[in-house]
């Protein structure tokens, strides 16, 4: 890491998180230097108990892991996700999801903080990122001549093209114009980490109530060989407090009530955390010498684990566009750029939005009615082996225009 905060580089990043970070150093991998500027304290982020969700890394994700030099620091901590299996509130007639022979996995389950911590060693022994953390941005310059970051102490850090990741409430993206739409589910998301008394098998669960899934995810068993999963509990907004304040022994009943014996009893349950669901998606994720990547640009509920990894697609495609003109002389903030960057990105990540509003939508219809129709299409995904593939490169992050840096 270079601390001099007068040159001017290729890129001005705007939030250092799991995105941005991946976007310094996929951009570094082909020689692009970069400025990237966080808020907050990366002792505090990578600090035990500060984020305990775990993430679901795609097939394509690991691959830019592999690409930018991740993954055989971060592979001790991989669980492989095997099959996912699907039901409508326990009910007969789930979908299983489970690859053929010689297959692969459908992804790998990570705590966050140990993604956290490859990302921020990796960009602190990275020589062409400058990363500035604790800082507070005070105003931000596009021009066609250039872009400027100034931070509250005065410094001024210049570049050729901004990027915006600083997640949902993205103010690089407002200060923009750009047009957003956006609702609230009107739930929350509990995460907890686990331990159980039968071992997952490396299965995913996403067990549908009209109140939000309930997904547990597979995790690496303890030292001592304790089982352990993540579980994140969608419930409407106005239980959540109520959930949150649960003791312990009543938390662990309800969950093993909605478990419905899949993982035997529950024996411990970590330290709780939610978050509110939203969606939003951006009408466009370029402007004059900007890029959106990530949650500034796309929003979406986590039922099928795939916002961080449509946030390492946007990192791929810029990277590669970016990477292509730098070969052809073309300045990183040439609009023709910018445009490829946002005719590739803009139809994935918009269908791949509607499909999971769609899934919380359809799933969150109650009644017996519903249930019965929706047990009727999952029987029929479950004899039709074309839809599951379909359904499973989707989860493998592995169909549409892939980005060279999300190949194996
Ligand atoms: C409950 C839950 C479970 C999830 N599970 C999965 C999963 O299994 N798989 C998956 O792919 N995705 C999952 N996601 C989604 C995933 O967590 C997000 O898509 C991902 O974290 C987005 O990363 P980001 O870097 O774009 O934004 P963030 O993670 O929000 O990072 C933004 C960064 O910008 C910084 N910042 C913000 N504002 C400023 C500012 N003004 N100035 C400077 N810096 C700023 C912040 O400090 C932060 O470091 C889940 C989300 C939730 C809520």
């Amino acid at each position: 890491m270079t601390t001099q905060s007068d040159d001017s580089r290729d890129l001005v990043i705007l939030g250092g998180g799991l995105v941005g970070m991946a976007l310094a150093l996929a951009a570094a991998k082909k020689g692009l230097t970069s400025h990237v500027i966080d808020r907050a304290d990366p002792a505090e982020l990578t600090a035990e108990g500060f984020d305990d969700r775990a993430t679901a890394i795609s097939t394509a994700s690991w691959h830019l892991f592999e690409n930018i030099g991740l993954a055989e620091g971060l592979a001790p901590f991989a669980c492989e996700i095997a099959a996912i299996a699907v039901t409508d509130q326990n009910k007969p007639g789930r979908i299983d999801f489970v690859p053929g022979e010689g297959e692969g996995t459908l992804g790998r389950m990570f705590p966050n903080r140990r993604l956290r911590l490859a990302l921020f060693e990796a960009a602190a022994n990275e020589p062409l990122i400058h990363w500035v953390a604790k800082a507070h941005v005070t105003e931000r310059q596009r021009s066609q001549y250039g872009v400027a970051a100034v931070l509250a102490d005065g410094r001024k850090l210049k570049g050729r093209l901004m990027v915006a990741a600083e997640g949902r409430q993205s103010p690089t993206r407002d200060a923009a114009g750009i047009t957003i739409a956006k609702w609230d589910y009107r739930h929350r998301a509990i995460i907890a980490g686990l331990t159980h008394e039968k071992p997952h098998g490396n299965i995913a669960w996403e067990i549908f109530y009209p109140a939000g899934p309930f997904a547990l995810l597979p995790l690496n068993d303890e030292p001592q060989g304790t089982h352990r999963s993540s579980l994140v509990w969608t419930v409407s907004e106005a239980d959540a407090a109520g959930v949150m304040k649960l003791g312990e022994r009543a938390f662990r009943a309800e969950v093993e009530k909605r478990m419905g014996g899949v993982l035997g009893k529950v024996l411990s349950v970590g330290a709780r955390s939610s978050y509110p669901l939203g969606f939003h998606h951006t009408a466009r994720i370029t402007a004059e010498r900007l890029a959106l990547v990530g949650d500034a640009a796309h929003g979406i509920h986590p039922i099928a684990g795939q916002g961080l990894n449509l946030g390492l697609r946007d990192v791929g495609a810029l990277v590669q566009v970016l990477a292509e003109g730098a070969r052809l002389g073309l300045d990183p903030g040439d609009p023709a750029l910018l445009k490829r960057y946002e005719n590739w990105r803009g139809l994935d990540s918009f269908m791949v939005a509607l499909a999971t509003d769609g899934l919380t939508r359809l799933f969150g219809v109650p009644g017996r009615g519903a249930s019965a129709v929706r047990r009727l299409g999952m029987a029929a995904v479950q004899r039709t082996p074309l839809l599951k593939r379909f359904f499973m490169d989707e989860a493998r992050g592995v169909a549409g225009d892939l980005p060279e840096l999300l190949k194996a």
